[in-house]
């Protein structure tokens, strides 16, 4: 590298920490940053004389440019240095101990959160200031909004508190009210954040403190920055529990482990937890417990030397558009997935990522040969999150969203106020075909083992299955199915047994087969339990369907249009006649039950019980349990706080009992 293109390159760094630090739009994923940055760190440690006071490597963060005032930190908030692999962390483990001339060492572990850090001024054990890191020696004072936090204590819990203490920590947005946040934010049509992150420093950095107050922020202290009139504990570990004793949260995932053994084990446990935090973390910070050995360490430029931060392997990655596809569910949604040029993220190689519907292609603006960042993380689908729009090279073009299937090349709708576009054709949409075929033999469903997503397509693909009914016939063509690809004469006498054995299914397991929308696993099950028979619950009407718990208006619509469709009606006389059959509850014994043909309905809230308990409870002594109150109703239960339903029965006479009347009543009938 010429000492030019290292300017660039420190300008290049520069230009995306402003975006990131001040503006809280970052223009790249932090992947990407981190990829340049060792890169100058790599050219700065065999060049040291190029090194360049304005170089990232030489400071932390950015001088903020809004308008709060600035406060200087009593001590520099610094950054920490990074380790991105087993063997940096050891080099790490190894460089200090020689510094300390120590055998092994004990280090606290915390995750590290993914937010924003800050430092809290508390006098006399009154919160007096909140500060934000900005460029390590001075930051932004942002007191107001931070006290709209109620993870922020105002006054520390104790009677003794320090003269002065400044306790450091992150201000982070959980990843479910980032969601929601998004979710208002798109729909209203306002900014969308990228990440929780930024989520987190934009509502932080509003100079109104009700919009912070509004939003979804918490604070997780995990350091004492500074104290007066008052001995710290001998421990960092120590130092945390006493913030947790004032009245401070901290992470309770945090332990104290030895030697770089106990780091990369702490390390293998948190990055299996990670997805499954409600919070995002990028890695680990590993600190050296003992105070007074980080007083002996000190700092360096930038970061102290007692401390290390081990990052995770990214979740979101920068890579390009090769074209965006359309594909046809089973509901005929028509879903853009963008090809991309492969790309690791998040643990995997990802080609393709999901757009969403029209409207999201519009929202990212994304187009053919755009550079974007691909967000995965555990086993959520990938997303693109957002256009890399500096690095737009000349030849993108946009792609329009067809006017016809793609496949079948039926009518496209799309129904007023969702964002779906359809495609019209169902079954005969070679598409729609396949996805239903491959839903109707999954596991939850019929369970027919040994029909898989290839042999599907090939069946459909060369119209020896034309509907579900279709594959109870397959018996009759064996010399076709020999004929397919990887089919053996044993492979095939394994399917043709599973599928004879699938017709005796269970009726909850035959309604979700059908695959009708918006009726899941779930829904299924609370159908099949309300109604006994398949002609009463096709005959159905949309009154009574709201009746069964789990069944809103929406769902009760789409099931009454399901059974409505002649096709449909035909589907399932098919499925019959071939065979499918599912043992009936039996109604003798049912209606010897002692609360047979009496319809309950639970409501508010109870303390010894959930109300699901509850149900089930009522269900197994034969009664019918309702989602909503009608004249129907024989009973409500009514637990604490119960509102319309109660009110409604009132109205209707309907009999009213509370927690203990149910509880009465379940022991009377030895139910409990
Ligand atoms: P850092 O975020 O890697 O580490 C320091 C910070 O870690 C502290 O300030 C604190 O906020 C946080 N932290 C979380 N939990 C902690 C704990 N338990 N103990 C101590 N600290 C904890 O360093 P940095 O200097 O703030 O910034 C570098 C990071 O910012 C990198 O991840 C980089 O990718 C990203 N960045 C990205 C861009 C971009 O354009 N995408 C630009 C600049 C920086």
């Amino acid at each position: 590298m010429t000492q030019q293109q290292m300017l660039d390159l420190i300008q290049k760094l520069n230009d995306y920490s402003y975006a990131y630090h001040v503006k809280d739009e970052p223009i790249v994923p932090d992947a990407e940053y981190d990829r340049l940055y060792l890169q100058l760190q790599t050219i700065e440690s065999s060049q040291p004389d190029w090194i360049q006071p304005d170089s990232p490597t030489q400071r932390v963060g950015e001088k903020p440019d809004n308008g709060f005032a600035n406060v200087a930190h009593t001590v520099p908030m610094l950054s920490l240095d990074n380790a991105f692999d087993n063997e940096s962390l050891a080099d790490f483990d190894q460089r200090i101990r020689k510094l300390l001339n120590a055998e092994k060492l004990v280090y606290c572990c915390e995750p590290k959160l993914d937010g924003l850090a800050i430092s809290l001024r508390y006098e006399e054990g009154r919160l007096v200031r909140g500060v934000t890191r900005g460029d390590g020696l001075s930051g932004e004072d942002i007191t107001s909004n931070i006290k709209t936090l109620y993870s922020v204590p105002l006054k520390l819990r104790t009677e003794t508190p320090p003269a002065v203490v400044e306790v450091r920590g992150e201000i982070y947005m959980p990843k479910d009210g980032f969601e929601k946040l998004n979710k208002l934010a798109a729909e209203k049509g306002d900014k969308v954040f990228v990440n929780p992150r930024n989520a987190a420093a934009g509502s932080l950095r509003q100079l109104d403190p009700k919009i912070t107050a509004s939003r979804p922020l918490v604070m997780c202290a995990y350091s004492i920055g500074y104290v007066e009139g008052w001995e710290q504990p001998e421990s960092h570990y120590d130092g945390l529990l006493q913030l947790s004793e004032w009245g401070f949260r901290i992470n309770d995932l945090m332990q104290r482990v030895e030697g770089s053994e106990g780091c990369i084990e702490y390390y293998e446990m948190l990055n299996e937890k990670r997805t499954d935090l409600t919070y995002d973390i990028d890695g680990i910070v590993y600190k050296v417990d003992k105070i007074a050995l980080q007083n002996q360490l000190g700092f360096i430029a930038r970061a102290p030397r007692w401390a290390i931060a081990r990052k995770f392997p990214a979740q979101e990655e920068m890579t390009r558009v090769l074209g965006i596809d359309f594909q046809v569910g089973r509901t005929g949604a028509i879903t853009p997935v963008a090809r991309l040029e492969p790309v690791f993220v998040g643990g995997v190689t990802v080609s393709n990522a999901t757009l969403h519907n029209k409207d999201e292609i519009a929202r990212l603006g994304v187009q053919v040969n755009d550079y974007v960042i691909i967000h995965r993380a555990g086993d959520v689908i990938p997303k693109v999150v957002q256009v890399v729009v500096e690095k737009r090279p000349e030849n993108t073009f946009e792609v329009d969203f067809p006017n016809t299937c793609p496949i079948c090349h039926s009518d496209v709708e799309q129904v007023e106020g969702e964002a779906v576009i359809r495609c019209t054709g169902g079954l005969v949409c070679g598409a729609q075909l396949k996805e239903s075929l491959k839903h109707f033999v999954s596991r939850k469903a019929m369970d027919i083992d040994g029909l898989g997503d290839k042999l599907i397509e090939q069946l459909v693909d060369q119209k020896m299955v034309k509907d579900p009914v279709d594959i109870f016939t397959l018996h009759e063509k064996r010399e076709a199915l020999l004929k397919m690809e990887r089919m053996g004469q044993k492979s095939l006498e394994k399917l043709l047994s599973s599928i004879e054995s699938a017709k005796a299914t269970q009726f909850n397991r035959f309604i979700y087969a059908l695959g009708i929308r918006e009726v899941g696993e779930a829904t299924a099950r609370a159908l099949t339990s309300y109604f006994n028979e398949l002609e009463d619950l096709m005959a159905a009407e949309q009154e009574t369907l709201v009746e069964v718990d789990d069944v809103g208006p929406i769902v009760a619509q789409h099931v009454k249009m399901f059974f409505a469709q002649e096709a449909n009606r035909e589907t399932i006389n098919g499925l019959l006649k071939a065979g499918v059959t599912w043992e009936k509850k039996q109604q003798a014994s049912l209606e010897e039950l002692p609360l047979a043909g009496k319809v309950y309905v639970v409501t508010g809230s109870l303390s010894q019980f959930s109300r699901d308990q509850v149900k089930d409870k009522l269900l197994a002594l034969g009664a019918k349990v309702s989602g909503s109150v009608s004249a129907k109703t024989d009973c409500l239960v009514a637990g604490e706080k119960a509102g319309s339903k109660l009110t409604k029965a009132q109205s209707l006479n309907v009999p009213i009992i509370d927690e203990a009347g149910v509880i009465a009543l379940l022991h009377e009938h030895g139910a409990l």
